[in-house]
């Protein structure tokens, strides 16, 4: 335990002292380090882990399930990947409140799926024993486990810390073995402060070109897995994902365009998720000729934020579909502390301060900040708002 404290205030203190080297004058950097390093530390740490076990039920289980329609791969990783996360919240920030995708009651009548997920999970352990210990070691117990899911009952709301957490974020991209992410924001007082996101597969290497068939892409081996990360504040940053402690990272940032028809957007797999025709109607509005990407979770929110793409389309199928917040909070803020804008299809910042769904919002649309309104415009000829 000291061991990993010394660690942690080792890894705190060199951030401080390599930033401090930035043109502002250091006091404001000092102080600015200091804010909010552990909440990203762990939070990274812990989204590491959970990808540790999303790819173990992946390669035990998931592999080639989606013709048949299985959704149970899906249901071990969910829950196991928030119980591990959430205990590793829990260990650092007692008195936080966690809003989560998950709740644990069917999984009390489903003896037998309770016991798979916590054999898969009781022994997933980052290769650090420091890392690990930090987030609290294994879950103790299968009844612990439930009691720990159970802990992302969090309403939300405007005030106080609040940590928003969707275990694995886009389901049908992880069952084919395409995109899915792993996402956990902090918000307070119902702005979010800290984003970490894990993508096993997208490419390591930043620069690289959306290709078309990412979404699908059945291939998570060498050189795949990024984490992403985000204080607000003080910019965002990638690293490759390990098995152990964190890798260095390197700020990103969404690339320059020198003007909208250059840009490529992303939009979701998913017909049911976003209205696709809308989307390409946009994007021709504003003269961009490159097809759409398509691939599923934030792992578009991280794509055009280091540069692999420019834009994320999300505009609405059903009027009344409220997001949740777990599926944008880290997003939002790793693409605006990395030079973009997030705004709904009115042009206005996603409100994380109402509860559990964006109740205030309609759709996102993200873009580099000096294209938001351009953007925004067309949105709003083609949605005739
Ligand atoms: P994506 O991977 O971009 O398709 O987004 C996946 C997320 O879409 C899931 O986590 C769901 O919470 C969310 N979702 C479910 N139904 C809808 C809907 N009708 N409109 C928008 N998002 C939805
Ligand atoms: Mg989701």
């Amino acid at each position: 335990m000291l061991k990993a404290r010394h660690r942690l205030t080792t890894f705190l203190s060199h951030l401080v002292t390599t930033t401090t080297t930035a043109s502002s004058p250091s006091h404001i950097q000092v102080a600015n380090m200091s804010t909010y390093q552990q909440e990203r530390y762990i939070a990274e740490l812990a989204v590491q882990r959970a990808t540790l076990l999303t790819q173990k039920v992946f390669h035990e289980k998931a592999k080639g399930t989606v013709s048949k329609d299985d959704k149970s791969p899906v249901t071990i990783g969910d829950f196991g990947a928030q119980a591990l996360i959430i205990q590793a919240i829990r260990k650092n920030f007692p008195n936080d409140e966690i809003v989560a995708e998950e709740e644990a009651s069917s999984l009390r009548e489903d003896k037998a799926l309770s016991a798979e997920i916590y054999r898969l999970s009781k022994d997933i352990k980052l290769e650090d024993a420091e890392s690990d210990n930090l987030l609290g070691g294994p879950l103790p117990s299968e009844e612990a486990m439930l009691d720990i899911i159970d802990q992302g009952n969090s309403k939300g709301g405007a005030s106080g810390r609040i940590w928003a957490l969707d275990p694995i974020d886009g389901t049908k991209g992880f069952l084919r073995g395409g995109q899915y992410a792993v996402c956990l924001g902090l918000m307070v007082d119902g702005d979010v402060k800290v984003g970490a996101i894990g993508c096993p597969n997208l490419p390591v290497d930043d620069a690289a070109a959306l290709s078309a068939g990412i979404g699908a892409d059945q291939d998570d081996g060498t050189g795949k897995g990024v984490l992403l990360s985000a204080i607000q504040g003080q910019g965002s940053a990638s690293r490759p994902l390990t098995n152990g402690a964190l890798a260095e990272s390197k700020p990103i940032s969404m690339r320059p365009l020198a003007d909208i028809t250059q840009a490529t957007f992303c939009e979701g797999v998913e017909a049911a998720h976003s209205a696709q025709g809308d989307n390409a109607a946009v994007a021709e509005r504003l003269g961009i000729t490159n097809p759409s990407v398509r691939l599923d979770s934030q792992a578009k929110y991280c794509s055009i934020a280091r540069g692999a793409g420019d834009i994320y389309l999300r505009l609405p199928v059903k009027k009344d579909y409220q997001e949740k917040i777990w599926d944008h909070a880290a997003g939002d803020l790793i693409v605006r502390e990395a030079g973009g804008q997030v705004t709904d299809i009115y042009g206005n910042r996603l409100d994380f301060s109402k509860g559990r769904t964006l109740a205030a919002n309609k759709g996102v649309v993200a873009a580099p900040k000096a294209f938001q309104d351009q953007v925004i415009d067309a949105v709003k000829v083609v949605l005739k708002l």
